[in-house]
């Protein structure tokens, strides 16, 4: 199910390419053929492959500095609407979010400038200055396309590099939450006026505006519930009342747990021992491949991942998300002692939230 094709490692760092970017180029290469012939289309894509390399060293721009604080980078993905660093967690330290963040554009600068130096030698000044994105010479051409990369990324807002500027600046003087909050509101502004002036001018900056929308949205819930999240022991939340399965069990009697409690998802033990889980969705497809007389120990997983005790709710969610479970069983010293579910995380959100002041962030 692989959705990318690693190109290779720079640094040791993987850089991906998207398959949406490969469809892309074979998009553009059949547009520019349609218009100009096989010359147009060989230029138009070496162009569009020339501009992605721009967009990689941005990206590696990022990861290198993030590198350098600590942070793991576990790839580089190139996608149609530009590249994306994907980072273990971004540091809060204000400075250093600052300095992961302004390393992209200025990179994308200095490349802009160091061709537009180059062509300035190479073509003279007029030819230099006329420069556009879609027709003309090739050195010039990707000189501005560095600089509109970097003016791109430093719009203020969630996920550009700039809402991540404006939030390390406001977060020099307020908690991370409360930065977060005012940059995502800013930014979603910010993206109703572009959205604006593009259905009157260019349709494209009207998708980026939605773009930035949805990001603020996204980036803001996101800190919510890691604040929300941070220093709360699972065993808070965990459902230590629950059924558990034994591996010789049938199907049926998973069923009957089902229709009677609040369950969906089961420990399966033998002899004290935790041995495996039966989730909702291999149940399900258990019962119509097997039928109800199918053994639980046929079914279930016997690969899975566990939380300890003493996890907090933000480590116990990034478990959840990373292994697309929608529980997972609570162990101390090895005994399995509670149940935690992706609902239970949802309800301690409503209902601990519910004796906060709304506006705090
Ligand atoms: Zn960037």
């Amino acid at each position: 199910m692989r959705s990318s094709l690693r190109l290779g490692k720079v640094f040791g760092i993987p850089i991906d390419l998207h398959v949406t970017f490969i469809l892309f180029i074979a998009f553009l290469g059949t547009v520019y053929a349609f218009h100009g012939g096989a010359k147009a289309a060989l230029a138009g894509v070496s162009f569009i492959l020339a501009l992605f390399l721009s967009v990689t060293l941005h990206e590696l721009a990022h990861s290198l500095v993030a590198r350098g604080f600590g942070v793991k980078v576990s790839r580089i993905l190139l996608l149609p609407i530009g590249g994306l660093s994907q980072m273990e967690e971004m540091p809060e330290q204000p400075t250093r979010e600052f300095l992961i963040a302004v390393a992209g554009p200025a990179t994308s600068v200095l490349l802009g400038l160091a061709l537009g130096i180059v062509s300035l030698l190479l073509y003279g000044r007029t030819a230099t200055l006329q420069a556009t994105v879609t027709g003309g010479l090739f050195i010039p051409n990707l000189a501005r396309v560095n600089l509109l990369l970097a003016i791109f990324n430093l719009l203020p807002g969630f996920p550009m590099d700039g809402g991540r500027i404006f939030r390390a600046a406001l977060a020099r003087g307020m908690p991370f939450g409360r930065a977060t909050a005012i940059a995502a509101s800013v930014g979603r502004v910010f993206a109703i006026g572009l959205g604006l002036i593009g259905l009157f001018s260019n349709i494209w900056l009207t998708f980026i505006a939605v773009f930035i929308y949805f990001g603020a949205g996204a980036e803001a819930s996101r800190v919510r519930l890691k604040t929300a999240f941070h220093d709360v022991p699972v065993s808070r939340v965990m459902a230590t009342a629950f059924q558990t399965l034994n591996p010789d069990d049938r199907l049926s009697l998973a069923v009957e747990h089902v229709y009677h409690g609040f369950q969906e998802d089961f420990p399966v033990m033998m002899d004290n021992e935790l041995v495996g889980v039966l989730m909702k969705q291999d149940l399900i497809a258990a019962l119509h491949e097997f039928g109800p007389g199918a053994l639980v120990g046929r079914v279930m997983r016997k690969e899975f991942t566990t939380v300890t005790v003493g996890q907090t709710l933000e480590q116990v969610y990034a478990a959840i998300q990373a292994c697309g479970c929608s529980s997972m069983p609570v162990l101390d010293a090895g005994r399995i002692v509670g149940l935690v579910t992706l609902e239970a995380l949802g309800r301690y959100l409503v209902f601990a939230g519910a004796g906060q002041p709304a506006n705090r962030a």
